[in-house]
């Protein structure tokens, strides 16, 4: 599909919102710019201009959108006089399919932040007991939960299709944000069920989601994380829209000189929390298409990479060799990139076994 909307947006905002943006200081990021924000009163840059992305979003305020609702905020247009001003201006011709492109992006833009709500409303609906003994199992505290969005999708065929249905979505709609299964017979589930959801969250918003499997996740669903669906010839129902192109904790990186990466979403929490900006390829190491993004979020920073260092059951550390290839592709782009070798887990367990028999 061609992606006018992109094309659009992207090819616009530098040149012609650039004069507009840019009054007071101004500091580069691995793949923008960041500005002071033209909505809150701001000395120190926070408002993020994505070299990649159109759209802004501020670390100050949280005030994030794209370049056709600045438009309509700061020079009160109406969307369509806002698409028209900058296709305009970036001598780009409408054609009737921008319209549809336009608003498919939006509506599943809408529709995924609606399921992030419900998932993190039935996580609260788990309980307070359920909720203490996830966070003090992951090390987690509620404040962390909040932040990174945790949620939790129910144990039934049809939980979020209904809601979605419920609150005004057409069938057709939700089958394009890749959280559902429409099988052969045309039965419509749930992809996600009694597991744990984890948002990919971009300029603060929910963009992509894995989840993590529970006690209460059906037998018939064995991986251990199951990642968003995304559209492909069998899978065509799925919007083109929905991408698994952002890395997990994104946002929580382009203000730090120092990233670190690990291989799991909850170690990248956790690095998170205790103020280490990290970002995670949710494996052991980054797809091939991925190193030509990364090099630009992690231009001119230090990376360390800290993967997990337990042997597999064929004796290999894939681990290790995941952060091996990182490194090397990281290097090759002139990147510091720096390995950490964490203890073997058995070796923790031995030192909790000592100070067990020393305790007792
Ligand atoms: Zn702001």
């Amino acid at each position: 599909m061609e992606a006018i909307y992109e094309k659009l947006l992207k090819e616009n905002y530098a040149e012609i919102l650039f004069e507009d943006l840019i009054n007071g200081k101004t500091k580069r990021t691995g793949d923008g710019v960041l500005v002071c924000c033209p909505f809150h009163d701001d000395n120190d840059p926070s408002f993020h201009i994505s070299f990649n992305e159109p759209v802004y979003y501020c670390f100050g305020c949280g005030k994030t959108g794209n370049w056709i609702q600045y438009l309509e905020e700061t020079r009160e247009m109406t969307s369509y006089e806002a698409i028209k001003f900058l296709a305009g201006e970036a001598g780009i011709e409408l054609n009737s399919n921008w319209t549809k492109e336009l608003q498919e992006k939006e509506l599943v833009q809408q529709m995924l932040n609606e399921a992030n709500e419900f998932y993190k409303v039935n996580f609260k609906d788990l309980g307070e007991e359920i909720i203490k003994k996830y966070a003090k199992h992951r090390g987690f505290t509620e404040e962390t939960i909040e932040k990174f969005q945790i949620g939790y999708a129910p144990v039934r065929n049809n939980a979020l299709y209904n809601h979605l249905i419920k609150i005004g979505y057409a069938p057709e709609d939700v089958l394009k944000t890749g959280l559902f299964i429409k099988q052969k017979n045309d039965n419509i589930t749930d992809h996600f069920q009694g597991r744990i959801t984890y948002p990919y969250l971009k300029f603060g918003k929910p963009v992509y989601f894995i989840a993590g499997i529970t006690k209460e996740t059906p037998k018939w669903d064995k991986s251990k994380y199951k990642k968003l669906l995304v559209h492909s010839e069998d899978m065509n129902y799925v919007s083109p829209y929905v991408q698994n192109n952002t890395f997990y904790c994104e946002d929580m990186i382009y203000k730090s000189d120092t990233i670190f990466i690990t291989e799991g979403v909850t170690d990248c929490i956790t690095l998170n929390q205790y103020g280490y900006p990290s970002i995670s390829p949710v494996t052991v190491k980054f797809r091939k298409e991925d190193y030509g993004k990364l090099a630009k979020l992690l231009k001119d920073k230090t990376v360390y990479i800290c993967n997990d260092n337990e042997e597999n059951k064929s004796g290999q550390h894939i681990g290790f060799e995941g952060a091996k290839e990182t490194a090397k592709e990281l290097l090759k782009k002139g990147i510091l990139a720096k390995i950490i070798l964490l203890p073997h887990p058995s070796i923790i367990q031995n030192y909790q076994e000592d100070r067990e028999n020393v305790q007792n």
